[in-house]
């Protein structure tokens, strides 16, 4: 089923989450795990998050520089696909434009269709210096997450890069991602909001955002968004904080803000992390909730037993 028509049928608090491939090499299992720790809370829908290839030049023992790929987590299609198909929960994978051809990724639409998937969420992607010598020119790319909703649009219309006898259309839900603090190259929020507001128009079905720790920034986001015209449902992204070191980490990486509140507990008790992010956000979702978002979106990134004693403490 397609989120969207989740998002209409969701009455009480729900749960969705989103969960990282795991290294190359290993074993699907410990992914399978997680879900098994999640799907009692019955997960409208699961995301699976893709990873383009970074290339890092470092030195070795010897002294000799070394070339090291980091990041690159191929596995997105058949986590969805063993989701969607063992465990009868919807999938949404996450499709990047960096890193990957549209060639690629119009493949990669087909094989999601073959297995059932019927949720992208549409991606610029983050960066990469791995633009891969192997594409065929810049005009064979999508730059921006609106440039691959145009991609999806056409599959929907049947429409593939190659005229193909006997082809069918693709027909997919489309998420895109909104950033409550903004994202990072954009002049301001306003700016930020037009660019959504442009997806929104191309075709995307709903917004996911960004993690926060403080839910005034998502208040004011969704104000925002609305009376710039955007009526698509916004969903929370929430994410547990587990190690003091995250207080530099996160709003580093993410561009987010962390409450000073926050912050002072954590350097207080560094050894109670774990609990500090549990009761904090515990406390964002009860907020969250009763302000009638119903539907909130956890970023478990391999801290699964967090997520699980904030929700049993909410149901
Ligand atoms: P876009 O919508 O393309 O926007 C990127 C920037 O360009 C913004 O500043 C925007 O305002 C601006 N912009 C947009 N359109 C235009 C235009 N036409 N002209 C000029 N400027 C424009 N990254 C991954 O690599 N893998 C993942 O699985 C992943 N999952 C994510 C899930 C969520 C819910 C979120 C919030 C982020 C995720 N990301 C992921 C990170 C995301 O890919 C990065 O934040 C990326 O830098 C921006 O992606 P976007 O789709 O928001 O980009």
């Amino acid at each position: 089923m397609k989120v969207i028509n989740h998002l209409k049928n969701i009455s009480s608090p729900t749960f969705s989450f989103e969960i990282v491939p795991a290294l190359r090499g290993r074993n699907c299992q410990i992914i399978m795990n997680i879900v098994d720790e999640l799907k009692i809370f019955n997960p409208p829908f699961i995301d699976v998050t893709s990873h383009a290839s970074k290339i890092s030049y470092e030195k070795d023992v010897n002294g000799n520089t070394c070339k090291k790929v980091y990041k690159k987590r191929p596995g997105t299609l058949g986590i969805c696909g063993v989701i969607q198909n063992r465990y009868e929960i919807d999938t949404v994978a996450h499709i990047l434009c960096r890193g990957f051809n549209k060639r690629e990724t119009e493949n990669a639409l087909i094989e999601l269709n073959y297995l059932g998937v019927k949720n992208i969420l549409a991606l610029r992607g983050d960066e990469t210096n791995h633009e891969i010598d192997n594409f065929e020119g810049s005009s064979k790319k999508n730059t921006y997450a609106i440039d691959l909703i145009g991609q999806i649009n056409d599959l929907k219309r049947g429409k593939y890069l190659d005229e193909v006898v006997l082809a069918e259309p693709l027909d997919f839900c489309i998420g895109i991602a909104g950033y409550p603090e903004k994202h990072k190259d954009s002049e301001d929020i306003d700016e930020d909001i037009k660019y959504l507001k442009e997806k929104v128009d191309a075709g995307a079905d709903y917004i996911v955002t960004q993690m926060f720790f403080d839910n005034r920034y998502f208040y004011d986001f969704v104000k925002r968004c609305r009376k710039a015209g955007i009526k698509v449902p916004i969903i929370p992204g929430l994410k547990t904080i587990n190690h003091v070191r995250q207080i530099e980490k996160l709003p580093k990486f993410f561009r987010v803000q962390m409450p000073n509140q926050l912050i002072e507990t954590l350097k207080k008790n560094p050894d109670d992390a774990k609990k500090i992010g549990v009761n904090w956000c515990r406390a964002q979702v009860t907020d969250l909730i009763s302000n009638g978002f119903n539907c909130i979106h956890f970023y478990i990134m391999n801290d699964v037993q967090s997520v699980v004693k904030i929700i049993n403490n909410i149901v």
